[in-house]
């Protein structure tokens, strides 16, 4: 992994570790730091994740504002909208790393395994998404979701050229990981 990434990575998961035991520095969070950033931003990763509530990127690393360039949706699913801002976070904010979390107890991912394979009659663009993934003999919805990140890291090169240049440019990685709602512990997923 390049040196930035790892940074940016152990950055966060060392304010994980302060979250998980209580002991959030909380820094970041008040009224100056806000204004001290009126002018611009330079954040040290961008977290590609659900728009779950209890999915919380800036608590769950125990950061606070202009930290983190957070690209939300239900599902964490990639579409157009998505890969823009994912492509602004790389290409314009410069950013080393971008994370793919998923989570405990989605939503998206319950509705899709319990629906599969009938056709969707709502939210059909995120789940006939995660039907891509999943067959009759799928796994737990918690463990098509950690499988999923893969899914989403591989749309992000092949759906985006700015991305998959910048990849090849060694300017960011990409990693998943997975967030436990028993411990609050971001657990970083291996390919
Ligand atoms: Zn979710």
């Amino acid at each position: 992994m390049i040196d930035r990434a790892q940074k940016a990575l152990d950055i966060l998961l060392e304010g994980n570790k302060n979250f998980v035991s209580g002991k959030s520095s909380a820094l970041n969070r008040d009224i100056n730091s806000l204004k001290a950033l009126s002018q611009g931003q330079s954040p040290i990763a961008c977290v590609v994740t659900c728009s779950d509530s209890r999915v919380i990127p800036e608590l769950v690393f125990d950061k606070g504002f202009g930290d983190i360039f957070v690209v939300r949706c239900a599902g964490a699913v990639i579409g157009e909208n998505i890969l823009e801002s994912v492509e602004y976070a790389v290409d314009h904010l410069n950013v080393p790393l971008v994370m793919v979390l998923s989570h405990d107890d989605c939503g998206v991912m319950k509705a899709a395994k319990s629906l599969y394979p009938k056709e969707p009659e709502h939210l059909q663009l995120l789940i006939r998404s995660v039907y891509e993934i999943i067959d009759d003999e799928a796994e737990c919805y918690n463990e098509i979701a950690r499988n999923y990140t893969l899914t989403k890291k591989r749309k992000l090169l092949k759906r985006s050229e700015i991305l998959r240049k910048a990849h090849h440019e060694k300017k960011f990685e990409i990693v998943r990981a997975y967030l436990k709602f028993d411990t609050g512990e971001v657990v970083v997923v291996n390919d």
